[in-house]
């Protein structure tokens, strides 16, 4: 330690996974994103307990089909990590793994992190995925979906927005 923390304290418990996600986000980025949240969002959290066998393309692809803004804000998809102990540089390195690939990744049972150009970018994303978990929820309160976005309407709201859309998180 080089500076801070008198008399007393310590960094956040994840600091593996705030040091090893920005070393990676500011490599992806060409040195524009500087920004790196992790939170406890009620939502995301209830889901993956809600729904089995939860991947990173079954995820995705139910938050996109949860609310119409979500392709938008999150066109790469959402990373699902299976759980791995709070802290640990396991967590460390596959968030950023994770992050090498997307700007936001969801830990089982724990919560989510999220990556932008500053913080307002990385807490929108998260806020988007937090009001889709949510609206997922009371979908299956209300018993299940009767109707939801094809994978056609998602392509074309990507389209109309130009995102780039991650293809290999479809079928
Ligand atoms: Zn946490």
């Amino acid at each position: 330690m080089l500076w801070g923390y008198e008399p007393v304290g310590a960094p956040t418990s994840e600091l593996p996974s705030h040091l090893l996600s920005h070393c990676r986000i500011k490599g992806k980025s060409n040195n524009q994103s500087f920004a790196f949240i992790h939170t406890h969002p009620n939502s995301v959290i209830a889901l993956t307990y809600a729904v089995a066998n939860l991947d990173t393309k079954s995820l995705s692809k139910l938050l996109w089909q949860s609310h119409a803004e979500c392709v938008v804000v999150f066109p790469q998809g959402i990373e699902f990590l299976p759980w791995v102990m709070a802290g640990s540089m396991d967590l460390g390195r596959a968030t950023a793994d994770a992050m090498s690939r997307r700007n936001l990744a969801v830990w089982e049972f724990h919560g989510i992190c999220g990556c932008g150009r500053n913080l307002d970018e990385a807490y929108g994303r998260i806020d988007v995925a937090e009001k889709a978990a949510e609206i997922c929820l009371r979908v299956m309160a209300a018993g299940g979906a009767k109707n939801t976005l094809s994978e056609q309407q998602i392509r074309a709201i990507a389209a109309n927005f130009n995102c780039p859309l991650d293809e290999s998180l479809f079928g």
